[in-house]
């Protein structure tokens, strides 16, 4: 009786378990408009070819988009040229981007996500001295979407 106890148990706590899993799987809309390289880079977490993308030696004012869901999310006043072969930020719009660990590659980096629809974005470094915030938030451009200020 305590063996049949025991295992109800455990296949009820599954059965949780499942249910769970079922109600973390996210709105994949925002995706449904991108090319196939675009998706390669912001759903299965790709890179771009460094000095390749369209907004590496962009400096316009504005603010930089998600090209996913459209969230705001950098500054041009931010930019900076890190002559890295990505777009680099300083700083974020507040909220805007969410970080998280990733182990892919055999490195450990801090990867970026738009905070609204998970996009991946790219990394961000710290502590290395290109500006003050000692902060370079290292973004695929085909992640973003630039829209210019009107003044
Ligand atoms: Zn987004």
């Amino acid at each position: 009786m305590k063996l049949f106890a025991t295992v109800m148990v455990c296949v009820l706590f599954m059965l949780g378990f499942c249910r769970n899993q079922k109600t973390v799987i996210q709105d994949t809309s925002h995706f449904d408009h991108l090319s196939e390289f675009e998706k390669s880079v912001i759903v299965k977490k790709g890179t771009e070819a460094p000095f390749s993308g369209e907004y590496d030696n962009h400096y316009v004012a504005g603010l930089y988009h998600c090209k996913a869901c459209m969230s705001p999310l950098f500054r041009s006043t931010d930019k900076f040229n890190s002559n890295c072969g990505w777009p680099s930020f300083d700083d974020e719009i507040e909220g805007a981007v969410t970080r998280q660990s990733d182990y892919s590659s055999g490195m450990v980096r801090t990867e970026i996500v738009c905070s609204n629809c998970g996009g991946h974005l790219g990394h961000v470094f710290e502590g290395e001295k290109f500006t003050e915030k000692k902060l370079r938030h290292c973004v695929n451009s085909v992640s973003l979407e630039f829209k210019p200020s009107i003044d």
